[in-house]
């Protein structure tokens, strides 16, 4: 088997997830025979380091011998069993873990198993609390501009990347859309700190307005990925805890991108010290290994829905694979991991590595701006540094950053202009200064004529 069978196969059977199949006519699919830690490999010995972590989902790098032990225990023990009226033993520690290591008040855990359907869960959830505390005139979310939750109806509804959005618009319910903090847009000399109070008030006076009607707000902690890796400071979060508390109406922490440590803390919810009254988990949940999701949430929600069957107040939810043994156990592996090892402190030193070896694109004539959270690093590329006019999407220069750094061996992947490195935390400093020489060389190529 080679690439080109593979990829030949490929195309006659498969459709691929966010993508336009024809581009595959000129920029060609990578098949992938094996990964290992950092590195993933082709049919023919070409390997690619995995800058973005698999779309973020992968922590510990590929093939982790402690989550493939962990995974291949349970998978001789039990695979799977139907969550509703039965349990399973990772299923239970793996929600004490979670309550455990959660910012504290979130005390239940319910399983999916995909971040877009924790989303789901989150919103009905709050929603059925309102209508169960008889509160029915509760039926709107409040969701933040540039932000991104998922892509089935619900999640894409409070969602607000228009890419993505647009097209399926006469399907989905309406939201109410603030202004957010992402502090690209901030005045220059202006600070993070000092732009996202500032643009509080938007919140604050829609809150105002609509918290009659309102069940939640919904927010991607310090980090809005999807949207192009935009950032903004933890002391939006601190104010919109104390304004959602002050006027009745819950707080939704989408923290499936930016939960298990992307951020620095363990939670992202952490550097504002607030407590959401749901968070949502998935991605680097199981290590990037298999599909599951949780969603957290007080015991105060949980007993508005605790009564007798016949008061119809229960969540009738359920998805096939919720709470998923393989799922749960892998889990449970990569959360050991971070019991285990620090971390945390790791990832700081390999934080600072990436702000060095980045250093040199903030004088770039191309570069508007570099950002960093933790183990996120985003670079917006521009056509003109001064104005930041943009460059034409349909020139899609980003892609050539994407082309130029497979053929150098990094698998990076642009969202449109903006080129980040969102790497599994086993990468080493010099496979760091690797991926950013190959990204800064993919810049000189993709800004060219
Ligand atoms: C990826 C993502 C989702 C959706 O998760 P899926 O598993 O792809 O459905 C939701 N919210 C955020 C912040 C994400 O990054």
């Amino acid at each position: 088997m080679n690439n080109q069978t593979m990829v030949q196969r490929d195309l006659k059977v498969l459709w691929h997830p966010c993508s336009q199949m024809k581009d595959h006519e000129s920029v060609p699919l990578i098949p992938i025979k094996s990964g290992q830690g950092v590195w993933l490999e082709d049919f023919e010995g070409k390997r690619y380091l995995d800058a973005i972590s698999s779309w973020w989902v992968n922590i510990f790098g590929h093939a982790n011998p402690v989550i493939n032990q962990a995974v291949k225990q349970q998978l001789d023990t039990l695979e799977h069993v139907i969550l509703g009226g039965f349990t399973h033993e990772a299923a239970v520690t793996l929600a004490e873990k979670l309550v455990e290591i959660t910012p504290a008040g979130l005390d239940k855990c319910f399983y999916a198993d995909n971040g877009s359907s924790a989303v789901e869960i989150a919103l009905k959830m709050s929603f059925h609390y309102w209508r169960n505390l008889g509160k029915t005139q509760k039926t709107q979310f409040i969701t933040l501009e540039n932000s991104y939750h998922g892509e089935t109806l619900g999640a894409l509804a409070v969602g607000n990347v228009a890419l993505y959005k647009e097209t399926y618009a006469p399907l989905l319910m309406d939201v109410i859309t603030v202004p957010g903090p992402d502090c690209y847009h901030r005045e220059s000399g202006e600070t993070w700190q000092d732009y996202s109070i500032r643009r509080f008030a938007d919140m604050e006076q829609t809150l105002a307005k609509h918290a009659d009607s309102v069940c939640a707000v919904i927010v991607e902690p310090l980090v809005q990925c999807a949207g192009s890796m935009r950032m903004y400071h933890p002391v939006y979060l601190t104010m919109l805890r104390e304004a959602c508390d002050r006027y009745g109406v819950h707080l939704i922490a989408d923290e499936i991108a930016v939960g298990f440590g992307r951020t620095g803390t363990l939670f992202a919810c952490e550097q504002a010290a607030i407590s959401p009254d749901f968070i949502c988990l998935s991605k680097g949940l199981t290590g990037g290994y298999l599909p599951l999701s949780a969603v957290l949430t007080s015991d105060t929600v949980y007993r508005a829905f605790y009564d007798d069957y016949q008061n119809l107040t229960a969540f009738l939810h359920s998805h096939s694979y919720t709470g998923n043994a393989l799922g749960c156990r892998a889990a449970l592996a990569t959360i050991g991991l971070f019991q285990q090892q620090d971390v945390l402190g790791n990832n700081r030193r390999l934080a600072a590595a990436m702000t060095k070896a980045v250093e040199r694109f903030q004088d770039h004539p191309n570069v508007a701006e570099v950002r960093q959270t933790g183990m996120i690093v985003a670079i917006e590329l521009v056509k003109n540094k001064h104005t930041r006019e943009a460059y034409p999407w349909q020139q899609r220069r980003g892609l050539r950053v994407y082309q130029y750094a497979l053929g150098r061996g990094v698998l990076l992947r642009p969202l449109g202009n903006v080129i980040y490195f969102m790497p599994p935390y086993v990468i080493t400093e010099q496979e760091i200064t690797l991926m950013i020489e190959v990204a800064w060389q993919g810049i000189q190529y993709a800004v060219r004529d």
